[in-house]
């Protein structure tokens, strides 16, 4: 089963908490604007993720099955 990221953008307020915590997923462009860089929940990479949902201010960030 495969796990994606998927992220509120009508909650984002666009203070790269996230960024912060992994840069190669979430990345803040110059316009204040989020992009998720890739979005797929893998072995080397959910333990960070799942930080960045846990200290997401605004709560935007969720973990969906595919
Ligand atoms: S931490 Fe949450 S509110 Fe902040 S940029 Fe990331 S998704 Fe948006």
């Amino acid at each position: 089963m495969t796990q994606k990221i998927e992220v509120d953008f009508g909650l984002c307020e666009s203070n790269a908490v996230c960024m912060g915590i992994i840069p190669e997923v979430f990345q803040v462009d110059d316009d204040d604007y989020l992009h998720v860089l890739q979005d797929e929940v893998t072995a080397e990479n959910e333990a960070q993720i799942r930080e960045a949902v846990r200290q997401c201010p605004r709560q935007a960030i969720s973990i969906v099955d595919e």
